[in-house]
């Protein structure tokens, strides 16, 4: 009986800075994620209302206070 085991082989290492190339690049994007908010200057979700004032575009959406039951998205 002949068993044939089919698994992919590499053909050349990869070098340290081409490996350290990718994880770079994934943790930029990660870091990347926080925008200052245009009313008041808190860090805030790009895209998002402001949990901060409750600002998006230079206009109120949410009221600052009941933030956690008025959720935009
Ligand atoms: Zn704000």
């Amino acid at each position: 009986m002949l068993l044939i085991c089919i698994m992919a082989v590499p053909k050349q290492r990869q070098t340290k800075s081409r490996r350290d190339r990718r994880r770079g690049g994934q943790k930029k994007l990660e870091t990347k994620l926080v925008v200052k908010c245009s009313n008041c200057g808190m860090p805030s979700l790009p895209h998002h209302a402001c949990s901060h004032c409750g600002f998006y575009k230079g206009e109120q959406v949410i009221k600052g206070t009941d933030l956690k039951k008025n959720k935009t998205k």
